[in-house]
């Protein structure tokens, strides 16, 4: 189904581009304690996540108000009790934020700090959790949406696992958009929201948990409304029932969005459409002479730096402009040491429109040089 209805194509990390049957989904109103909404559509949403989650047992689902970052910050206050202490790696504006996050919240936490082009060490963690043993919890970001960068989840969570720490996985920009089991990874805490790969639209997040960790939680949350345990019980006891004001529209459309990934093929499938849209995208880009920021070998699928053109006459906001009118909304850069800008590719965008796109850069280059 083309997006005709859509003024451009959202190529950014979230919220992005939904199907025209996502958004249809959100003209009824729910009532948040009917079953028809918590049996028909939440726990129905709960029990999916789960299932893509990991074939292993023993994982359960909770689901949040509010951003992605407020199910960031529900698990970070929620899961680490008060004599614990948190290892952040942080290669990025996400991982940043989780240390922020257990900065305000007054919990004991220790950064690995890198910088953004730079895939966290296995020797470098292994000598942290070696040489600080009140560490109890590891918490990484996945795809790290700052740059694109796909951190090594298998060899990270080897590591803690075998230091017999809690592993959390902000998996935000990925989940649904790479096959990965958390099962098997021994991930403990993963985190990720309605806007990204599963395409649905913003409003809540989710935590997929292991069971067993999860019920220790119970009182340590430093947040009223974040407290996830809290929120599991709710939902656990009363079937489908959140504590407080669901985003009943926004769950509807999430269900939806379910459907259709399901329709697509699942995981894999959307998998291998993000990844061809990424191979056209960059090398659309280099013929265009446009570089990537990182090398082939640590990007995602999910979205890509390119270093801004060095012509003389370039400037981000005429080049995104030049691009909107054309259908085409792109994202700015945050890569402190590097002028930049980002193209996602998740999303209801399709390989034609990224090859439509690479058309809409080239012309687009032509007249800021210049040409028109
Ligand atoms: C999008 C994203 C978040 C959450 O962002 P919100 O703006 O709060 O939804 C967190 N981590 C990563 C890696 C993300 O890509």
């Amino acid at each position: 189904m083309e997006n005709v209805d859509n003024q451009y194509l959202l190529l950014t990390p979230g919220p992005l581009t939904t199907s025209p049957s996502v958004r249809e989904a959100m003209l009824k109103d729910w009532c948040t304690w009917d079953d028809d909404y918590n049996k028909g559509i939440v726990q129905v949403i709960r029990q999916q996540l789960v299932q893509m989650a990991t074939q292993h047992h023993g994982y359960t689902s909770v689901l949040m108000q509010g951003s992605g970052t407020a199910s960031v910050e529900a698990t970070i206050g929620s899961v680490i009790p008060a004599d614990g202490k948190l290892l952040v790696v942080n290669n990025g504006a996400y991982g940043e934020r989780i240390g922020q996050i257990a900065q305000y919240l007054n919990i004991a936490h220790h950064v690995i700090e890198l910088d953004e082009v730079t895939q966290p060490s296995v020797e470098q963690l292994i000598d942290v959790l070696e040489t600080d043993h009140t560490i109890t919890h590891v918490a990484m970001v996945h795809c790290e949406t700052t740059t694109g960068m796909l951190n090594p989840i298998e060899a990270v969570c080897d590591v803690v696992k075998s230091h017999n720490k809690v592993m959390i996985l902000d998996a935000m920009s990925s989940f649904g958009g790479i096959p990965m089991d958390i099962g098997e990874l021994g991930i403990d805490f993963m985190i990720s929201s309605a806007n990204k790969c599963i395409q649905g639209v913003p409003g809540f997040g989710f935590v997929i948990a292991k069971q067993t960790e999860l019920e220790r939680c119970k009182g340590l949350a430093r947040s009223l409304s974040l407290d996830l345990y809290d929120q599991w019980q709710c939902m656990e006891i009363n079937q489908g029932k959140w504590r407080f004001t669901s985003p009943t529209h926004t769950v509807r459309a999430f269900h939806q969005a379910l459907i259709e990934l399901t329709e697509e093929g699942g995981v894999a499938a959307r998998f291998d459409r993000y990844s061809m849209n990424q191979k056209i995208l960059v090398e659309g880009m280099e013929k265009l002479g446009i570089q990537c920021l990182l090398p082939c070998d640590l990007h995602s699928p999910i979205i890509t730096s390119f270093f801004s053109p060095e012509h003389p006459d370039y400037d981000f906001k005429q080049f995104y402009n030049l691009l909107k009118q054309k259908g085409f909304v792109i994202y700015p850069g945050k890569v402190s040491n590097a002028d930049c800008f980002r193209i996602g590719n998740i999303g209801d965008v399709h390989n034609h429109d990224i090859e439509n796109l690479i058309t809409a850069v080239s012309e687009s280059m032509y007249w800021l040089a210049g040409n028109q």
